[in-house]
């Protein structure tokens, strides 16, 4: 990042300078190609996760005018809203009670069609539960219908192992930051030939599909976040660390783990303690030091209940009383074991009777 800002060039300019910041752009896409078993050619670089979702979708539906777009509770507010400005007509797909789509219901829904195109949108995994999504299954049932898969997998790229054409996607959405690379640039990778439409028009860079001077700085910076995990070396260690914070909260007091026994991402848990709501749990960390998020946090910062864990049968008590602990590159054993201990003692103030077997 430091040496793109050094150059502070336009890649688009012809001079040396110039050159050297084109540079440091395709040896991002490279990297990114790379990672995802995919071409080079085929990625467009964006400000972020929501602007690639928007891109894909926004983008392509433009071209399919009798699309129907398939999609559930587990899609991030980016991807909702795309869909909701596509004016597309819509179908709902139910989740199951483990959080994942379910995929009899999709093929319900893909024999309803009449004739018209679906175009699914299934994230990779999910970033309130963290629960891996059967992206493989679902997009050969929407392939046998001559269909189209999107999947945003803004959550998954340096966390999973990812390859493109075994998934048998035709768009993916990726963002920097939610793997050690800088905010504010994502990525959107596509099929060749798969319909795509520019949503923002003028200079015509990345190859028309995303006008405006690249963030040269911050593509660099996603490109060497992608180097240092290209081998997710760092995966098992997160997911210790995660474990151990779950094994301590467990052992002391009555709470539910969303997706336990599912295949998740290494950091994320996502629990909740009936009768300690998720405001009040936020808050008691946060003034210990240690900073979660409520399954759904707005940007307005409000807690709302979570959309996915209402749509995995989840009681409203209980969903209500949910929070997230995300553990990544940085986290430490002993910030797993402090944030157990503090929600421990959290948990004990708010719900004495909870603990009153052990106490
Ligand atoms: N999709 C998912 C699953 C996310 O978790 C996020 C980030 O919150 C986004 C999309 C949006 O990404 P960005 O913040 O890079 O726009």
């Amino acid at each position: 990042m430091l040496t793109a800002l050094d150059i502070g060039a336009n890649p688009s300019s012809v001079h040396g300078e110039g050159r050297d910041a084109r540079r440091v752009v395709e040896t991002a896409r490279t990297s990114l190609a790379n990672a995802i078993g995919g071409r080079a050619e085929d990625i467009v670089f964006t400000s972020g996760g929501t602007e690639a979702n928007a891109l894909a979708i926004q983008g392509a539906l433009k071209l399919i005018p009798d699309a129907v777009v398939l999609w559930s509770d587990l899609e991030h507010s980016a991807v909702k809203g795309a869909i909701e400005a596509s004016g597309a007509q819509q179908r709902k797909i139910k989740l199951t009670s483990e959080g994942i789509l379910d995929l009899d219901d999709l093929g319900n829904a893909l024999e309803d069609l009449g004739g018209k195109t679906p175009f699914l949108c299934l994230m990779h995994a999910n970033n309130e539960t963290g629960i891996v999504q059967p992206v493989a299954e679902a997009a050969r049932l929407v392939r046998e219908k001559d269909g189209l898969v999107h999947c945003d997998a803004a959550q998954t790229l340096g966390k999973l192992k990812i390859n493109v054409g075994l998934l048998g996607v035709d768009y993916m959405a990726f963002s920097a930051h939610k793997f050690g690379g800088p905010q504010g640039v994502g990525a959107l990778w596509f099929r060749a030939g798969a319909p795509l439409k520019p949503i923002m028009l003028g200079g015509g860079q990345e190859r028309s599909l995303r006008s405006g001077t690249e963030n040269v700085s911050g593509i660099g910076g996603f490109g060497a976040a992608i180097d240092v995990t290209a081998e997710l070396t760092g995966v098992e260690r997160v997911q210790e660390i995660r474990d151990r914070f779950e094994a301590l909260v467990e052992a002391s007091a009555p709470v539910t783990i969303f997706g336990k026994t599912s295949e998740r991402l290494p950091g994320t848990s996502n629990l909740a303690l009936e009768g300690f709501k998720s405001e009040t749990q936020v808050m008691a960390m946060d003034l210990a030091g240690v900073a979660v998020s409520a399954g759904s946090a707005c940007s307005s910062g409000k807690v709302r209940q979570s959309d996915v864990l209402t749509a995995m049968g989840v009681p409203d008590e209980l969903a209500g009383s949910a929070i997230r602990v995300s553990f990544g590159w940085a986290s430490t054993l002993a910030d797993s074991e402090k944030a157990a201990e503090s929600w421990l003692a959290a948990a004990k103030r708010a719900v004495p009777s909870a603990f009153k077997e052990s106490t």
